[in-house]
């Protein structure tokens, strides 16, 4: 509820809303508007997981919001496709003439048609509700929305029943922290002030990551294992438990499934045999062991970090083992976290609507590979080739792997693009129709969350900007131009988001503090009561094994494993910069002036090797492409391996590339995700 504000003189109001972004926080938002200008975005002190702080990316919103580059009005494209050469259209022209043009596509055959949207915002609303009601009704591909969690909630799904774990508040008393493939200064900053209240209470913080990341740094200690060797690590420490018998039997008895194949394959795997997969020392491993194996309460806190490689699936499932095996769960402040998400209960159908398939089974093309995709002729197989594509929440031309095919795809002259964005990204320099959409300070919405159990709303602070238009209302109007009838398709943004959650969630609560905490309990499977098939954690599952595929976890090397090629010998993994989430606030200038250029670290041993000096302007390469950026020689990178700070805009970067013109289009193991952390490269000065 929008209210005066005591200290923002008389005409100034504070409103209440939430971050948008892809982030696992979820903070609620306090905009203070004065005449009609949001003139800040601070935290809400009342919601306890935001606890009235931000972070720096989200701090600079007004910024962000009023930026001279806002896109403000419909453009058309004049140039060719790429330029980035538009003119300003009338909304109407252009909704007329996108229908038309859909509605030709689709008489041929609607599966022509490809929507392409991920998480640019994390709402309900203006994340897929009349958007995916419209392609439903159109019967358009359907897109396997894959690109970032999809491996590791697999993989929770088959061991734990679903995307669920640990309620963070409770880090705070944990005694020892495993912080697994996270940077979370960076990208989980209110699990960090969990995690240091805890240290300032005697915990022990371990870092497991292949860079020496900030947070890795604070930690006590570091384990910097190669990329996707996760696994190995969690088998290892499994032997550990198993051979010292840190091992709760009852917890085990009662509460797992699959003890004694899961004992089987763990003792397989010693110390030193992870030791020589992992590059780390055998020492280091018993030692994390021990700590895990006799501390209590001991808390995992995951990120998705660790299952952007082949074997991501099976990792995320041997480290959601662990708790099970020690009877972790059992307190509050002990378990597993990498996503909450599986406890809302969202009705996604309600809003989505996928009875408009009307029985129709549309092809499903998966995002990660839109690459391969756009530049598909059409077959049998495949079905009809791609004619137009329409991009909203998303920057596929920067995030997407192997860009230079996903460049080519969207340079097709013959594809019919349509991009719905704030900005003039990547993506939106290929678009023919470029329409202004709004931003969360400008629209409702209602939010989920994947790090805390909280629902929370976003009211409308100001009035959208220029011509801009939130999502939901650029496909109410493209739905009425194409005959698509019923008040399914004239619903008003705040009626879905009071459908978001149904009777769910007191929706006068939102209103009146923007927040509902969900009712979940404190220490969620201290009982067992895992939501699987079998109510228990399953180390062997039974699905899995169906499927033709292993039941158990093990480690699945890389596809492109570390010291495997003489022509690339250095993995590279891209983690995001400290201030850029994704490809959003790269254009925001006092964002980028602190991350300064596009960058890769290089331990200076590989940086010896090859002449390379620090500052120095190098192309990093492999069989996929080229990215040409500057060498920082640093601890933060270990040897063998180096880091491609991402996801920097391509327009932004030394020679129009970013890291992505390396990473491949192949998948995990579970979830059909990307393997952006499973890339062999070699460096050399430009
Ligand atoms: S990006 Fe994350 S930490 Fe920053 S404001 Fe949004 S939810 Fe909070």
């Amino acid at each position: 509820m929008a209210a005066s504000s005591p200290d923002s003189g008389a005409r100034a109001q504070q409103v209440r809303g939430a971050c948008p972004h892809d982030c696992p926080d979820t903070c609620a938002l306090v905009t203070t508007v004065q005449d009609g200008i949001a003139i800040r975005v601070q935290g809400n002190p009342a919601h306890a997981a935001t606890a009235g702080v931000l972070c720096n990316k989200v701090s600079h919103y007004p910024e962000r919001t009023y930026h001279p580059e806002r896109l403000l009005q419909p453009l058309r494209r004049v140039g060719p496709k790429g330029s980035g050469r538009f003119e300003p259209v009338a909304w109407d022209t252009a909704l007329d003439d996108i229908a038309a043009r859909l509605q030709a596509i689709a008489a041929r055959d609607p599966q022509a048609i490809l929507p392409y949207s991920y998480c640019g915002t994390m709402g309900l609303v203006q994340g897929e509700s009349i958007a995916a009601r419209f392609f439903h009704r159109l019967g358009a591909s359907l897109l396997d929305r894959t690109i970032c969690a999809s491996a590791g909630a697999e993989a929770l799904t088959q061991t734990l029943g679903g995307k669920v774990g640990m309620k963070v508040e409770f880090f705070a008393e944990a005694k020892l922290i495993l912080v697994w493939g996270s940077n979370s200064i960076a990208s989980n900053l209110h699990f960090w002030r969990l995690a240091q209240e805890a240290k300032r209470h005697g915990a022990k913080l371990v870092c497991i990551d292949p860079r020496r990341s900030e947070t890795a740094e604070k930690c006590h200690e570091h384990v910097q294992l190669l990329p996707g060797t996760d696994a190995a690590l969690a088998l290892a420490l499994m032997h550990e438990l198993v051979a010292n018998d840190w091992l709760d039997h009852d917890y085990i008895a009662r509460h797992t499934l699959g003890f004694e194949a899961l004992r089987e394959r763990a003792l397989r795997w010693t110390p030193e045999r992870a030791a020589a997969v992992c590059g780390v020392p055998a020492q280091q491993i018993r030692d994390l062991a021990r700590d895990y194996g006799t501390t209590r309460p001991a808390a995992i806190r995951l990120n998705y970090g660790m299952q952007r490689v082949h074997g991501g699936g099976n990792a995320v499932r041997a480290v959601a083992c662990l708790p099970a095996l020690t009877g972790a769960w059992r307190h509050r402040a002990g378990g597993v976290l990498l996503s909450s998400g599986g406890f809302y209960p969202a009705d996604r159908a309600a809003l989505q609507r996928p009875d408009l398939l009307a029985g129709r089974q549309p092809r499903t093309i998966n995002m990660v590979q839109v690459g391969d995709a756009l530049l598909h002729a059409g077959s049998e197989q495949f079905g009809p080739r791609i004619d137009a594509v329409v991009v909203y929440n998303s920057n596929p031309v920067a995030v997407a792997p192997e860009s230079g095919r996903v460049v080519r795809g969207f340079a097709r002259e013959d594809l019919f693009t349509v991009v719905i964005e704030q900005f003039r990204t990547d993506t939106a320099d290929y678009a023919d129709y470029l329409l202004p959409a709004t931003t969360q300070l400008e629209h409702w919405d209602i939010h989920a969350s994947y790090g805390h159990t909280d629902v929370l709303l976003n009211r409308p602070a100001i009035a959208p900007l220029g011509e801009a238009r939130p999502n939901t209302q650029v496909f109410r109007e493209l739905a009425a131009r194409m005959g698509f009838e019923g008040p399914l398709f004239r619903e008003s943004d705040e009626s879905l988001c009071r459908l978001a959650f149904g009777g769910q969630v007191d929706f006068d609560l939102l209103l009146q503090q923007g927040f509902a905490s969900l009712d979940v309990p404190e220490a969620p499977f201290a009982d067992g009561g895992f939501p699987t098939a079998s109510g228990r954690c399953e180390f062997f599952s039974e699905r899995l094994a169906r499927q033709g595929v292993d039941g158990l976890p093990d480690h699945v090397p890389n596809y492109e494993t570390p010291g495997s090629s003489a022509q690339y010998p250095l993995a590279m993994i891209s983690p995001p910069a400290r201030n850029f989430l994704n490809s959003s606030f790269v254009n925001v200038r006092s964002l980028r002036d602190i991350e300064g250029e596009p960058i890769l670290e290089i331990h200076a041993d590989d940086a010896a090797a090859r002449g390379i000096r620090d500052a120095q302007v190098v192309r990093v390469f492999n069989d996929r492409g080229e990215y040409v950026c500057k060498a920082r020689v640093s601890r933060r990178a270990r040897p063998g391996v180096v880091n491609g700070l991402g996801i920097w805009w391509r327009k932004f970067g030394l020679a129009g590339t970013n890291v992505n013109q390396l990473t491949s289009q192949k998948l995990t193991d579970m979830g059909r995700a990307p393997v952006f952390y499973d890339c062999l490269v070699e460096v050399r000065p430009a």
